[in-house]
Protein backbone atom coordinates (compact mmCIF):
# COMPACT_ATOMS: atom_id res chain seq x y z
CA UNK A 1 0.00 0.00 0.00
CA UNK A 2 1.41 3.60 -0.86
CA UNK A 3 2.66 5.97 2.11
CA UNK A 4 -0.49 7.90 1.57
CA UNK A 5 -3.20 4.71 2.25
CA UNK A 6 -4.61 4.03 5.09
CA UNK A 7 -5.07 0.21 6.31
CA UNK A 8 -9.03 -0.20 6.73
CA UNK A 9 -9.74 -2.51 9.96
CA UNK A 10 -12.71 -4.78 10.04
CA UNK A 11 -14.02 -5.01 13.99
CA UNK A 12 -15.07 -8.50 14.97
CA UNK A 13 -18.68 -7.72 14.66
CA UNK A 14 -17.98 -6.74 11.07
CA UNK A 15 -16.15 -9.91 9.94
CA UNK A 16 -18.77 -11.73 12.00
CA UNK A 17 -21.68 -9.88 9.71
CA UNK A 18 -19.62 -10.46 6.85
CA UNK A 19 -19.27 -14.59 7.83
CA UNK A 20 -22.80 -14.97 7.62
CA UNK A 21 -23.50 -12.75 4.57
CA UNK A 22 -21.08 -14.93 2.43
CA UNK A 23 -22.68 -18.19 4.18
CA UNK A 24 -26.22 -17.62 3.27
CA UNK A 25 -25.59 -15.78 -0.19
CA UNK A 26 -25.26 -19.51 -1.45
CA UNK A 27 -27.39 -22.84 -1.76
CA UNK A 28 -27.24 -24.69 1.53
CA UNK A 29 -24.75 -27.74 1.38
CA UNK A 30 -24.67 -31.12 3.33
CA UNK A 31 -22.64 -32.78 1.40
CA UNK A 32 -18.85 -32.56 0.10
CA UNK A 33 -18.93 -33.02 -4.03
CA UNK A 34 -16.03 -30.66 -4.34
CA UNK A 35 -15.56 -32.97 -8.08
CA UNK A 36 -13.32 -31.25 -10.79
CA UNK A 37 -14.54 -28.03 -9.67
CA UNK A 38 -12.18 -25.50 -8.84
CA UNK A 39 -10.73 -23.72 -5.85
CA UNK A 40 -13.61 -21.24 -6.42
CA UNK A 41 -16.49 -23.54 -6.64
CA UNK A 42 -14.63 -25.28 -3.48
CA UNK A 43 -15.01 -21.94 -1.19
CA UNK A 44 -18.46 -21.20 -2.50
CA UNK A 45 -19.82 -25.09 -1.50
CA UNK A 46 -17.60 -24.61 2.05
CA UNK A 47 -19.68 -21.39 2.44
CA UNK A 48 -23.21 -23.65 1.44
CA UNK A 49 -21.93 -26.22 4.15
CA UNK A 50 -21.55 -23.49 6.99
CA UNK A 51 -24.78 -22.28 5.88
CA UNK A 52 -25.96 -25.35 7.04
CA UNK A 53 -24.32 -25.56 10.27
CA UNK A 54 -26.00 -22.65 11.62
CA UNK A 55 -29.31 -23.81 10.86
CA UNK A 56 -28.44 -27.00 12.74
CA UNK A 57 -27.12 -24.84 15.83
CA UNK A 58 -30.29 -22.60 16.15
CA UNK A 59 -32.87 -25.62 16.23
CA UNK A 60 -29.84 -27.27 18.95
CA UNK A 61 -30.66 -24.42 20.82
CA UNK A 62 -34.79 -24.86 20.35
CA UNK A 63 -34.58 -28.31 21.25
CA UNK A 64 -32.43 -28.42 24.04
CA UNK A 65 -34.86 -26.33 26.31
CA UNK A 66 -37.53 -29.03 24.97
CA UNK A 67 -35.59 -31.74 26.28
CA UNK A 68 -34.77 -30.41 29.68
CA UNK A 69 -38.27 -29.87 29.37
CA UNK A 70 -40.13 -33.06 28.86
CA UNK A 71 -37.59 -34.21 31.43
CA UNK A 72 -38.66 -32.17 34.23
CA UNK A 73 -42.06 -33.03 33.25
CA UNK A 74 -41.01 -36.80 33.37
CA UNK A 75 -42.42 -37.31 29.63
CA UNK A 76 -39.97 -40.17 28.35
CA UNK A 77 -41.34 -40.87 24.99
CA UNK A 78 -40.86 -37.21 24.34
CA UNK A 79 -37.14 -36.73 26.18
CA UNK A 80 -35.94 -39.76 24.26
CA UNK A 81 -37.44 -38.45 21.08
CA UNK A 82 -35.89 -34.69 21.99
CA UNK A 83 -32.25 -36.33 22.83
CA UNK A 84 -32.12 -38.85 19.73
CA UNK A 85 -32.78 -35.78 17.67
CA UNK A 86 -30.19 -33.41 19.62
CA UNK A 87 -27.71 -35.98 19.23
CA UNK A 88 -27.93 -36.93 15.49
CA UNK A 89 -27.92 -32.42 15.26
CA UNK A 90 -24.85 -32.42 17.37
CA UNK A 91 -22.80 -35.50 15.17
CA UNK A 92 -23.68 -33.60 12.35
CA UNK A 93 -22.75 -30.26 13.00
CA UNK A 94 -19.52 -31.71 14.27
CA UNK A 95 -19.28 -33.43 10.44
CA UNK A 96 -19.74 -29.81 8.63
CA UNK A 97 -17.42 -28.54 11.30
CA UNK A 98 -14.59 -30.43 10.65
CA UNK A 99 -15.52 -29.68 7.16
CA UNK A 100 -16.57 -33.55 6.37
CA UNK A 101 -20.38 -34.30 4.99
CA UNK A 102 -23.46 -34.47 6.85
CA UNK A 103 -25.84 -37.48 6.61
CA UNK A 104 -28.68 -35.61 7.69
CA UNK A 105 -29.98 -33.94 4.21
CA UNK A 106 -32.15 -30.68 4.77
CA UNK A 107 -35.78 -33.34 3.68
CA UNK A 108 -34.68 -35.43 6.31
CA UNK A 109 -34.19 -33.18 8.93
CA UNK A 110 -37.42 -31.48 8.12
CA UNK A 111 -39.31 -34.50 7.94
CA UNK A 112 -37.81 -35.45 11.43
CA UNK A 113 -38.79 -32.13 12.79
CA UNK A 114 -42.74 -32.51 11.67
CA UNK A 115 -42.42 -36.00 12.86
CA UNK A 116 -41.51 -34.92 16.16
CA UNK A 117 -44.08 -31.97 16.78
CA UNK A 118 -46.46 -34.57 15.51
CA UNK A 119 -45.71 -37.12 17.88
CA UNK A 120 -45.86 -33.94 20.76
CA UNK A 121 -49.29 -33.08 20.02
CA UNK A 122 -50.63 -36.86 19.71
CA UNK A 123 -49.33 -36.54 23.40
CA UNK A 124 -51.01 -34.15 24.64
CA UNK A 125 -48.83 -30.87 24.41
CA UNK A 126 -51.02 -28.86 21.85
CA UNK A 127 -49.22 -26.16 22.18
CA UNK A 128 -46.14 -27.67 20.30
CA UNK A 129 -48.65 -27.63 17.16
CA UNK A 130 -47.05 -24.14 16.90
CA UNK A 131 -43.66 -24.78 16.55
CA UNK A 132 -44.90 -25.63 13.24
CA UNK A 133 -45.01 -22.56 11.75
CA UNK A 134 -41.03 -21.51 11.91
CA UNK A 135 -40.93 -25.11 10.36
CA UNK A 136 -43.16 -24.28 7.51
CA UNK A 137 -41.68 -21.02 6.97
CA UNK A 138 -38.36 -23.03 6.95
CA UNK A 139 -39.23 -25.61 5.04
CA UNK A 140 -39.01 -23.47 1.04
CA UNK A 141 -35.74 -21.54 2.50
CA UNK A 142 -34.01 -24.86 3.53
CA UNK A 143 -34.94 -26.77 0.82
CA UNK A 144 -34.62 -23.95 -1.77
CA UNK A 145 -36.40 -26.77 -4.16
CA UNK A 146 -39.34 -28.05 -5.89
CA UNK A 147 -39.50 -30.51 -3.59
CA UNK A 148 -40.61 -28.72 -0.60
CA UNK A 149 -43.47 -28.33 -2.12
CA UNK A 150 -44.45 -31.98 -1.80
CA UNK A 151 -42.61 -32.08 1.24
CA UNK A 152 -44.98 -29.56 2.28
CA UNK A 153 -48.10 -31.45 1.50
CA UNK A 154 -47.08 -34.46 2.96
CA UNK A 155 -46.48 -32.62 6.31
CA UNK A 156 -49.63 -31.20 5.61
CA UNK A 157 -51.69 -34.58 5.50
CA UNK A 158 -49.82 -35.78 8.10
CA UNK A 159 -50.51 -32.71 10.69
CA UNK A 160 -53.90 -32.36 10.09
CA UNK A 161 -55.52 -35.34 11.48
CA UNK A 162 -53.60 -34.60 14.62
CA UNK A 163 -54.76 -30.97 14.88
CA UNK A 164 -58.32 -31.61 14.71
CA UNK A 165 -58.03 -34.94 16.91
CA UNK A 166 -56.16 -32.13 19.47
CA UNK A 167 -58.19 -29.04 18.80
CA UNK A 168 -61.74 -27.95 18.58
CA UNK A 169 -63.06 -27.16 14.81
CA UNK A 170 -62.94 -23.59 14.83
CA UNK A 171 -59.08 -23.46 16.25
CA UNK A 172 -58.16 -26.15 14.09
CA UNK A 173 -59.48 -24.97 11.14
CA UNK A 174 -57.86 -21.20 12.06
CA UNK A 175 -54.46 -23.94 12.66
CA UNK A 176 -54.17 -24.72 9.57
CA UNK A 177 -54.90 -22.61 7.50
CA UNK A 178 -52.90 -19.80 8.71
CA UNK A 179 -50.17 -22.41 8.49
CA UNK A 180 -50.55 -23.54 5.07
CA UNK A 181 -50.50 -19.40 4.16
CA UNK A 182 -46.98 -19.68 6.52
CA UNK A 183 -45.92 -21.59 4.07
CA UNK A 184 -47.15 -20.61 0.44
CA UNK A 185 -46.06 -16.73 1.37
CA UNK A 186 -42.64 -18.59 2.33
CA UNK A 187 -42.67 -20.43 -0.74
CA UNK A 188 -43.02 -17.75 -2.84
CA UNK A 189 -40.67 -14.76 -1.54
CA UNK A 190 -37.98 -17.84 -1.88
CA UNK A 191 -38.64 -18.99 -5.54
CA UNK A 192 -39.33 -14.70 -6.32
CA UNK A 193 -36.02 -14.50 -4.79
CA UNK A 194 -34.09 -17.55 -6.87
CA UNK A 195 -35.50 -16.48 -9.89
CA UNK A 196 -34.52 -13.22 -9.70
CA UNK A 197 -30.96 -13.82 -8.70
CA UNK A 198 -31.00 -16.46 -11.27
CA UNK A 199 -32.12 -13.47 -13.67
CA UNK A 200 -29.26 -11.55 -12.38
CA UNK A 201 -26.75 -14.33 -13.00
CA UNK A 202 -27.90 -14.61 -16.66
CA UNK A 203 -27.20 -11.01 -17.00
CA UNK A 204 -24.11 -11.18 -15.22
CA UNK A 205 -22.68 -13.80 -17.45
CA UNK A 206 -24.07 -12.96 -21.47
CA UNK A 207 -23.44 -10.94 -23.80
CA UNK A 208 -26.26 -8.37 -24.93
CA UNK A 209 -25.59 -8.55 -28.53
CA UNK A 210 -25.16 -12.17 -29.30
CA UNK A 211 -26.53 -14.16 -26.29
CA UNK A 212 -23.42 -16.06 -25.87
CA UNK A 213 -21.58 -15.87 -22.81
CA UNK A 214 -19.07 -12.76 -21.98
CA UNK A 215 -15.72 -12.19 -20.85
CA UNK A 216 -16.60 -13.13 -16.95
CA UNK A 217 -17.98 -16.47 -17.73
CA UNK A 218 -15.19 -17.56 -19.93
CA UNK A 219 -12.62 -16.92 -16.75
CA UNK A 220 -14.41 -18.79 -14.54
CA UNK A 221 -15.16 -21.88 -16.98
CA UNK A 222 -11.17 -21.55 -18.38
CA UNK A 223 -9.77 -21.40 -14.42
CA UNK A 224 -12.29 -24.66 -13.71
CA UNK A 225 -10.73 -26.06 -17.03
CA UNK A 226 -6.96 -25.44 -15.66
CA UNK A 227 -7.58 -26.90 -12.62
CA UNK A 228 -9.06 -29.94 -13.88
CA UNK A 229 -6.16 -30.39 -16.08
CA UNK A 230 -3.83 -30.19 -12.85
CA UNK A 231 -5.75 -32.06 -11.09
CA UNK A 232 -6.95 -34.87 -13.09
CA UNK A 233 -5.09 -33.76 -16.14
CA UNK A 234 -8.30 -33.53 -18.79
CA UNK A 235 -7.66 -31.75 -21.52
CA UNK A 236 -9.00 -28.74 -22.52
CA UNK A 237 -8.63 -26.62 -25.78
CA UNK A 238 -9.35 -22.54 -26.08
CA UNK A 239 -10.00 -21.38 -29.64
CA UNK A 240 -9.16 -17.59 -30.05
CA UNK A 241 -11.45 -16.19 -33.07
CA UNK A 242 -11.54 -12.76 -34.93
CA UNK A 243 -13.01 -11.60 -38.16
CA UNK A 244 -10.89 -10.96 -40.96
CA UNK A 245 -11.02 -7.11 -42.08
CA UNK A 246 -14.22 -6.31 -40.29
CA UNK A 247 -13.08 -3.02 -40.06
CA UNK A 248 -14.15 -3.02 -44.00
CA UNK A 249 -16.88 -4.62 -43.29
CA UNK A 250 -18.44 -2.25 -41.21
CA UNK A 251 -17.41 0.61 -43.56
CA UNK A 252 -18.83 -1.37 -46.85
CA UNK A 253 -22.37 -1.89 -45.33
CA UNK A 254 -22.75 -0.07 -41.81
CA UNK A 255 -22.62 -0.49 -38.26
CA UNK A 256 -25.89 -2.32 -37.65
CA UNK A 257 -25.17 -4.97 -40.51
CA UNK A 258 -21.72 -5.55 -38.62
CA UNK A 259 -23.41 -6.55 -35.38
CA UNK A 260 -25.92 -8.71 -37.52
CA UNK A 261 -23.28 -10.30 -38.65
CA UNK A 262 -22.06 -10.84 -35.52
CA UNK A 263 -25.00 -12.01 -33.91
CA UNK A 264 -25.04 -14.54 -37.15
CA UNK A 265 -21.60 -15.78 -36.78
CA UNK A 266 -22.65 -16.84 -33.19
CA UNK A 267 -25.72 -18.72 -34.62
CA UNK A 268 -23.27 -20.36 -37.11
CA UNK A 269 -20.36 -21.62 -34.35
CA UNK A 270 -23.09 -22.52 -31.45
CA UNK A 271 -24.88 -24.84 -34.18
CA UNK A 272 -21.44 -26.97 -35.00
CA UNK A 273 -20.11 -26.73 -31.33
CA UNK A 274 -21.08 -29.54 -28.40
CA UNK A 275 -23.14 -28.60 -25.70
CA UNK A 276 -20.08 -29.18 -23.24
CA UNK A 277 -18.56 -26.64 -25.18
CA UNK A 278 -18.74 -22.56 -24.37
CA UNK A 279 -18.98 -19.73 -26.81
CA UNK A 280 -17.96 -16.92 -25.27
CA UNK A 281 -17.91 -12.95 -26.90
CA UNK A 282 -13.98 -12.12 -26.08
CA UNK A 283 -14.48 -8.67 -26.80
CA UNK A 284 -15.84 -6.97 -30.56
CA UNK A 285 -15.78 -9.21 -33.13
CA UNK A 286 -13.44 -11.79 -30.99
CA UNK A 287 -14.61 -15.14 -29.70
CA UNK A 288 -13.51 -17.59 -27.61
CA UNK A 289 -14.71 -21.39 -28.18
CA UNK A 290 -13.53 -23.67 -24.74
CA UNK A 291 -13.39 -27.02 -25.49
CA UNK A 292 -14.05 -29.55 -22.87
CA UNK A 293 -11.96 -33.18 -23.10
CA UNK A 294 -10.57 -32.30 -25.95
CA UNK A 295 -6.86 -32.68 -27.38
CA UNK A 296 -4.89 -30.47 -29.65
CA UNK A 297 -5.69 -32.76 -33.03
CA UNK A 298 -9.56 -33.10 -32.41
CA UNK A 299 -9.05 -29.24 -31.45
CA UNK A 300 -7.36 -27.85 -34.59
CA UNK A 301 -10.14 -30.48 -36.57
CA UNK A 302 -13.13 -28.40 -35.03
CA UNK A 303 -11.58 -25.08 -35.45
CA UNK A 304 -10.67 -26.20 -39.85
CA UNK A 305 -14.67 -27.44 -39.81
CA UNK A 306 -15.60 -23.65 -38.32
CA UNK A 307 -13.18 -22.02 -40.51
CA UNK A 308 -14.82 -23.61 -42.91
CA UNK A 309 -18.40 -23.08 -42.03
CA UNK A 310 -18.25 -19.45 -41.66
CA UNK A 311 -16.47 -19.24 -44.80
CA UNK A 312 -19.06 -21.18 -46.89
CA UNK A 313 -22.32 -19.58 -44.61
CA UNK A 314 -22.87 -16.63 -46.25
CA UNK A 315 -23.17 -14.10 -43.75
CA UNK A 316 -22.91 -11.05 -45.64
CA UNK A 317 -25.01 -10.17 -48.32
CA UNK A 318 -22.32 -10.02 -50.97
CA UNK A 319 -19.01 -12.21 -50.69
CA UNK A 320 -17.96 -14.20 -47.90
CA UNK A 321 -17.09 -13.36 -44.31
CA UNK A 322 -13.89 -15.17 -43.06
CA UNK A 323 -12.46 -15.53 -40.05
CA UNK A 324 -9.07 -16.50 -38.50
CA UNK A 325 -8.36 -19.32 -35.14
CA UNK A 326 -5.75 -19.78 -32.72
CA UNK A 327 -5.59 -22.81 -30.99
CA UNK A 328 -4.08 -23.50 -27.78
CA UNK A 329 -4.51 -26.74 -25.34
CA UNK A 330 -4.25 -26.26 -21.89
CA UNK A 331 -1.38 -28.65 -21.62
CA UNK A 332 1.05 -25.42 -22.47
CA UNK A 333 -0.84 -23.09 -20.09
CA UNK A 334 1.16 -21.93 -16.77
CA UNK A 335 -2.08 -20.13 -15.81
CA UNK A 336 -5.26 -18.04 -17.26
CA UNK A 337 -2.99 -15.48 -18.61
CA UNK A 338 -0.28 -17.37 -19.85
CA UNK A 339 -3.16 -19.50 -22.41
CA UNK A 340 -4.95 -16.41 -23.38
CA UNK A 341 -1.13 -15.50 -24.48
CA UNK A 342 -0.73 -18.83 -26.19
CA UNK A 343 -4.15 -18.52 -28.25
CA UNK A 344 -3.47 -15.09 -29.14
CA UNK A 345 -0.30 -15.75 -30.00
CA UNK A 346 -1.46 -18.57 -32.29
CA UNK A 347 -4.27 -16.23 -33.72
CA UNK A 348 -1.31 -13.41 -34.81
CA UNK A 349 0.11 -16.40 -37.02
CA UNK A 350 -3.23 -16.90 -38.61
CA UNK A 351 -3.49 -13.17 -39.24
CA UNK A 352 0.17 -12.69 -40.39
CA UNK A 353 0.22 -16.37 -42.65
CA UNK A 354 -3.27 -14.78 -44.82
CA UNK A 355 -6.23 -14.57 -42.88
CA UNK A 356 -8.80 -17.23 -43.14
CA UNK A 357 -6.99 -20.21 -41.39
CA UNK A 358 -6.07 -22.27 -38.61
CA UNK A 359 -2.66 -21.94 -36.48
CA UNK A 360 -1.68 -23.59 -33.30
CA UNK A 361 0.49 -21.99 -30.39
CA UNK A 362 3.66 -23.54 -31.37
CA UNK A 363 6.65 -22.05 -29.47
CA UNK A 364 5.89 -22.66 -25.57
CA UNK A 365 5.44 -18.99 -24.26
CA UNK A 366 7.56 -17.71 -20.93
CA UNK A 367 4.50 -18.25 -18.51
CA UNK A 368 4.96 -14.42 -17.19
CA UNK A 369 5.64 -11.97 -19.86
CA UNK A 370 5.87 -8.31 -18.29
CA UNK A 371 2.49 -7.21 -18.94
CA UNK A 372 3.30 -4.29 -21.18
CA UNK A 373 0.63 -5.40 -23.94
CA UNK A 374 -3.04 -4.95 -23.19
CA UNK A 375 -4.14 -5.89 -26.35
CA UNK A 376 -3.34 -8.17 -29.36
CA UNK A 377 -0.56 -7.59 -31.40
CA UNK A 378 -2.10 -8.15 -34.72
CA UNK A 379 -4.32 -4.24 -33.60
P1 LIG B 1 -8.10 -8.21 -38.91
O1 LIG B 1 -8.30 -9.12 -40.04
O2 LIG B 1 -6.66 -7.88 -38.70
O3 LIG B 1 -8.73 -8.71 -37.66
O4 LIG B 1 -8.82 -6.85 -39.31
P2 LIG B 1 -10.05 -6.18 -38.62
O5 LIG B 1 -10.50 -5.06 -39.50
O6 LIG B 1 -11.04 -7.18 -38.29
O7 LIG B 1 -9.37 -5.60 -37.35
P3 LIG B 1 -9.83 -5.78 -35.89
O8 LIG B 1 -9.92 -7.21 -35.55
O9 LIG B 1 -8.94 -4.95 -35.04
O10 LIG B 1 -11.31 -5.17 -35.99
C1 LIG B 1 -11.92 -4.59 -34.96
C2 LIG B 1 -13.11 -3.82 -35.52
O11 LIG B 1 -14.31 -4.46 -35.18
C3 LIG B 1 -13.15 -2.46 -34.93
C4 LIG B 1 -14.57 -2.17 -34.74
O12 LIG B 1 -14.99 -1.19 -35.66
C5 LIG B 1 -15.27 -3.45 -35.06
N1 LIG B 1 -16.18 -3.83 -33.99
C6 LIG B 1 -15.83 -4.20 -32.73
N2 LIG B 1 -16.95 -4.48 -32.01
C7 LIG B 1 -18.01 -4.30 -32.84
C8 LIG B 1 -19.43 -4.44 -32.68
O13 LIG B 1 -19.95 -4.80 -31.62
N3 LIG B 1 -20.21 -4.18 -33.75
C9 LIG B 1 -19.67 -3.79 -34.93
N4 LIG B 1 -20.49 -3.56 -35.94
N5 LIG B 1 -18.35 -3.63 -35.11
C10 LIG B 1 -17.52 -3.88 -34.08
MG1 LIG C 1 -10.30 -8.01 -33.57
MG1 LIG D 1 -10.72 -8.74 -36.92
Amino acid sequence: MGSGGRTIKFSSWQRLRAHFKAAFSEQFEYQRNDGELGENSHTVRKRGRDAYRYILLLLVAVLGPMLVHNMVTHQTVMAFACFALLVTLLINIRLLGGDRQAFLSPTLLLGLGILLIVLAVSLGQSYSVYWLYPLMAGLPVLLRSRRSLAIGLISGAMALPVIFIHFDLSSAIVLSFSMAVTWLVSAWLVFAVTEQSRRLRDMAITDPLTGAYNRRYLEEKARSAIDSWQRYRRCAAMLLIDIDFFKRINDKYGHSMGDTAIKQLVAVISGRIRTVDTLCRFGGEEFVVLLQETEIDSAVRVAEELRALVETSRILPEGNMTISIGVAEVVAAADLDHWFRLADSALYLAKSNGRNRVEIARDVLPAREPRTRTVPRWR
